[in-house]
């Protein structure tokens, strides 16, 4: 499955590729642009497509998912995610959002979030990208109650709380994926700053954020290293070989 032999100029660890009017066209772009990319989804319905997308791609992983923003009306799917993910070793969108407007389904979320990491730590070998918006400490808290670092490997995708809580889910093994917009902020400046760097990767979460007035693609990830770069105060190339081989060290957990 993995063919890294294939030179690679940038990689995005999150984007929502099914989320664009022309899929098949932002993969063709991926091949092009040689951009190895995970392609989040949001609903278990929405599996059987992408990975039909994604089969002959050289760059392009289709990871299953169920977005805790729709786990409120939704929820009914877990039993969905949990047959589809006997077959992908990439899990995501998952996770858990404590804002307001998706706060009444707080526990439904829960229950949700703890029955795919128990899925994925039954199965091993799973690879899981996380949304914790507002949440990131209880995201921390199910991961260490329900998985095992041997097991399951946690993405923390565009990771927003403390450092104190960063610290923690890094000591239980979480990568963490950086978009471009978390620094466009001293906040999450100085958090990205301070994450260990052998557990940075970089994503784009495409097509739902922006430079300037457009919508991101995944080819932007490519800005989005030489920005970190200057963040974390080391050469472009330098990072690009330090997310590269922190890619690769995800890629061989899933040993397919
Ligand atoms: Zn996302």
């Amino acid at each position: 499955m993995m063919k890294y032999s294939e030179p690679i100029r940038g990689i995005d660890f999150h984007c929502h590729v099914d989320l664009y009017p022309n899929p098949t066209e932002v993969i063709a772009a991926c091949e092009r642009e040689q951009i190895a990319t995970l392609a989040v989804t949001t609903t278990p319905k929405a599996w059987p497509q992408n990975r039909q997308w994604t089969e002959r791609s050289r760059y392009v992983f289709s990871a299953l998912g169920l977005h805790p923003e729709l786990v409120g009306e939704r929820h009914r799917e877990i039993a969905l995610l949990e047959e589809y993910m006997k077959e992908s070793h990439f899990i995501g969108e998952i996770g858990l959002d404590g804002s307001p407007q998706y706060y009444k389904h707080w526990q439904v979320q829960i229950e949700v979030f703890t029955r795919a990491l128990d899925a994925a730590q039954r199965l091993g070998r799973r690879i899981v990208s996380i949304h914790s918006r507002r949440a990131a400490s209880k995201v921390v808290e199910c991961l260490e109650e329900r998985t095992t670092s041997d097991r399951v490997l946690p993405i923390l995708h565009w990771f927003s709380s403390s450092m104190a809580v960063g610290r923690k889910a890094a000591s239980i093994g979480c990568y963490f994926s950086i978009n471009h917009q978390m620094l466009e902020h001293n906040r999450g400046i100085r958090l990205v700053r301070n994450l260990p760097e052998d557990r940075l990767l970089t994503e784009t979460d495409a097509p739902l954020t922006f430079i300037g007035e457009r919508k991101s693609e995944p080819t932007d990830v490519i800005m989005t290293t030489e920005r970190l770069a200057v963040v974390r105060d080391i050469s472009v190339v330098e990072l690009r070989r330090i997310i590269r081989a922190n890619a690769m060290r995800v890629f061989r957990f899933t040993d397919v």
